[in-house]
């Protein structure tokens, strides 16, 4: 069985000093030590991803705790002129095990296309981090019918050249931009069909099934305490990457048990 993933995206909100309160009251919502709220097989791993100047401050805050720590982005290239950037080595320096690649929002506002996603897959991937691959398909697209073919192009994109060994580090999740902070649920059937749809993608990508049988993928888009349970309980379903709950302690420990 997969392990059940809850994420956390906290975007562009939280500094260091809120960041690692956050922490603070989200390890007063699991209980003491770090078993989190659950135990045995069952248990969920929990990542938080905060902004590049709150990562450093969080990292500290989660040491000894369940809780893992991840960035939002990562540059293809080691180091060099790219400014505003910050490469892997750099965020492995901050202690980060995880990173998100290829979010909506970035696609949307900073330009990123299935190109710059597979390159920064690849970083990600040489140095050591587990990634969070974000697809997902607009509202138009949906409409239109396309979903699929935009869901296919993407996946297919973002893991040009990665190997079934590679796979054990890439974690997919699907976020229709239509049910990012909108409030606009995808409802667990039409959620479920998408997930199928990738899991069978992989099937076909892979010659190995176990890329397909073992790979996460992760339902993103207005995921909150009310709604998780019925999403987490989908065959296709391994967890959530959560935006807006994810801020609120009580909300995202609800999601985290609802995984249990
Ligand atoms: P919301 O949970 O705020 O809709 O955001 C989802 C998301 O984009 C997570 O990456």
């Amino acid at each position: 069985a997969r392990q059940i993933l809850i994420a956390g995206n906290w975007k562009m909100n939280k500094g260091a000093a809120d960041g690692a309160q956050l922490i603070k009251d989200l390890k007063a919502q699991f209980g003491s030590g770090c078993s989190c709220c659950c135990s045995g097989a069952k248990k969920p791993e929990v990542l938080v991803c905060p902004t590049f100047t709150t990562l450093s401050a969080v990292v500290a805050e989660a040491q000894g705790s369940c809780l893992l720590v991840g960035a939002q982005n990562i540059h293809w290239a080691d180091q060099g002129a790219f400014t505003g950037e910050i490469s892997g080595a750099m965020l492995k320096e901050c202690g980060v095990t995880h990173v998100i690649i290829g979010h909506s929002e970035r696609r949307q506002y900073f330009g990123e296309t299935d190109a710059t996603v597979n390159q920064r897959l690849k970083a990600a991937l040489k140095n050591g981090l587990t990634a969070v691959v974000c697809v997902g398909e607009t509202l138009a697209e949906r409409e239109a019918g396309t979903t699929n073919v935009v869901v296919e192009r993407q996946v297919r994109g973002a893991l040009a050249d990665i190997s079934a060994d590679d796979m054990k580090k890439v974690v997919i999740a699907y976020e229709p931009v239509w049910a990012i902070g909108t409030g606009k649920v995808a409802s667990d059937e039409q959620a479920q069909e998408v997930h199928a749809f990738i899991r069978g993608l992989l099937k076909v990508m892979f010659s190995c099934p176990c890329v397909a049988d073992s790979t996460r993928i992760l339902y993103g888009g207005s995921m909150n305490a009310a709604n998780a349970a019925g999403l987490l309980a989908q065959p296709d379903i391994d967890g959530g990457l959560i935006g807006g709950a994810s801020l609120k302690p009580a909300d995202f420990a609800t999601i985290v048990k609802a995984a249990a």
